[in-house]
């Protein structure tokens, strides 16, 4: 495994006095390795790296760029068993979510690499004889990209598989509790074939190697993935200083409940979106809001279900749920689980760490009942498997509750009535809907992204990816004989 940055094509160790220990939260005995961390100045190395390489990486053509991206979905299809794995170990989520993540990033390379053919502009008519009119895309120049840790396989690739075809060359800072699944990512673009410079890696904090990709002058676009806390003072700082910058932050999602849902298939539903990776997604489902008709045999449904997870070490097969992926986040589950029972919320399931797992940062799946839209752990997000059930009288009434927090990711609602189900997907402000199924999800050719405080910027994935990586061009080619442009009106 290689544990240092990957700068111009080489694997350098920074001559840092800080390193990163890399720990497995389902055992913290088991350390994954140290990581030396990046200061400012490795940073500027990646960059000038950078710069240097993207004249060569711009004049290469569309198609021939996407076959490096082609080459490393195939290498990563290879390695998908070494990704999950390493992904489990050092995030913690059960090695089926794994591997699920590690198929998703394949798809995101493979719907990149197609793309390199197309980075189609539009061809329009002119208000002017003789006038050809017509848009092409262009490239940035040097892009920074700041990941978070929940999706450390697949939110690298969504940003930098769009960042590399349309032509940019690329700074990436992994999240500090996942370099060593970032490091895959970077030597499968080695393997590929992807020329030196053109992506660039810098593990270090935030603080130090984040800051001085978002300060610098050089880097045309900011793509972030992470916190509120963190993303809103990066969005000023690199937008004032003219560069484009994409946030996806958090997510409070709820699930909407109406009085003919099939009960069985929510709690799956449910089930998958509340505990799926410890709730550690930011499309995880927080909040269920249901109709008084049928709340209680929703709750029993929830409880019944969720009692079968099966918590332990993600390596193991036979494990539902794995760890909270660091102690701070464990702390930060039990403590809000504390504000729920003193907000008065009733607790109908789970409320700490289980008994017989030492040594990790387990925490049970916890459900609480009677959770009111004024309540905290209505309002916040939580980031762990800590679920709330709330009741609201008739679907206007869910949807004002549903929209009463700041963030909106996604939500999703269970009925069979298709007046509600218009009218659901028409009222509910989050940036993507699910009818009859979990509030997780995303796929490659679907855009993906928040509105509200969850989202500024361009969404992700899709054509929308490769909109935010690159530039458009309006060209007027007048062949009119005429110097001056002849306007009809
Ligand atoms: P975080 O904000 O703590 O860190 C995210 C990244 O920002 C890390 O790489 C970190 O090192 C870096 N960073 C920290 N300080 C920085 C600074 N001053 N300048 C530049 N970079 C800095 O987030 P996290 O704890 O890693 O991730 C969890 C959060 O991510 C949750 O809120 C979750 O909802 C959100 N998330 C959102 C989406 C989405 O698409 N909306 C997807 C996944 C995760």
């Amino acid at each position: 495994m290689h544990t240092g940055s990957y700068i111009n094509g080489k694997w350098i160790h920074p001559n840092s006095d800080r390193t990163l220990r890399n720990l497995n939260p389902a055992d913290t005995n088991d350390v994954i390795a140290e990581f030396p961390t990046a200061t400012a100045a490795e940073v500027q190395q990646a960059i000038d790296a950078a710069q240097a390489a993207f004249p060569g990486w711009k004049n290469t053509p569309g198609p021939e760029r996407g076959r490096v991206l082609w080459r490393a979905a195939d290498i990563a299809r290879q390695r998908t068993d070494e990704i999950a794995r390493t992904m489990t170990r050092e995030e913690g989520k059960i090695l089926k979510e794994a591997r699920g993540e590690a198929l998703k990033g394949i798809s995101l390379l493979e719907f990149y690499a197609g793309e390199g053919f197309r980075m189609h502009g539009k061809t329009l008519p002119s208000e002017a004889r003789d006038t050809f009119t017509y848009t092409i895309r262009r490239p940035l120049g040097v892009v920074g990209l700041i990941s978070p840790w929940n999706f450390p396989w697949a939110i690298p690739v969504w940003k930098s598989a769009p960042a590399i075809v349309a032509g940019n060359t690329v700074v990436f800072k992994p999240a500090e509790l996942t370099p060593a699944t970032a490091s895959l990512l970077a030597e499968i673009y080695e393997e590929a074939g992807l020329p030196p410079g053109v992506f660039n890696m810098v593990v270090g904090a935030g603080s130090v190697a984040g800051e001085a990709i978002v300060n610098s002058p050089v880097i045309r676009a900011v793509s972030f993935t992470g916190s509120n806390a963190v993303g809103g003072a990066l969005y000023v700082k690199a937008a004032s200083r003219g560069a484009r910058v994409t946030c996806e932050m958090g997510g409070k999602n709820a699930v909407i409940v109406m009085p003919d849902a099939d009960l069985d298939k929510a709690a799956v539903a449910i089930h998958g979106g509340a505990f799926g990776s410890t709730g550690q997604r930011c499309t995880a489902t927080s909040r269920v809001i249901a109709m008084p008709q049928v709340k209680e045999a929703l709750v029993e449904r929830l409880v019944e279900g969720a009692r079968k997870i099966k918590v332990g070490p993600g390596l193991d097969e036979s494990v539902d749920m794995g760890p909270a992926v660091d102690e701070k986040q464990w702390k930060t589950d039990l403590h809000y689980i504390e504000v729920g029972r003193r907000e008065g919320a009733r607790l109908v399931l789970g409320g700490g760490p289980p008994d017989g797992l030492d040594g990790g940062y387990f925490v049970q799946p916890t459900i609480f009942d009677n959770v009111t839209p004024d309540m905290r752990i209505f309002r916040e997000e939580i980031f762990g498997p800590v679920l709330s059930v709330t009741t609201a009288e008739t679907l206007d009434e869910a949807l004002r509750f549903a929209n009463s927090v700041e963030y909106g990711l996604t939500t999703s609602i269970f009925t069979q009535n298709v007046d509600w189900i218009m009218r659901f997907v028409e009222e509910v402000e989050t940036g993507m809907v699910h009818v009859n199924e979990p509030t997780i999800g995303g796929e490659a050719q679907l855009p993906f992204g928040g509105t509200k405080s969850t989202g500024v910027g361009e969404r992700e994935m899709a054509e929308e990816g490769l909109n935010f990586f690159s530039e458009l061009k309006t060209v007027f080619i007048n062949y009119s004989g005429k110097s001056e442009r002849l306007l009809i009106r």
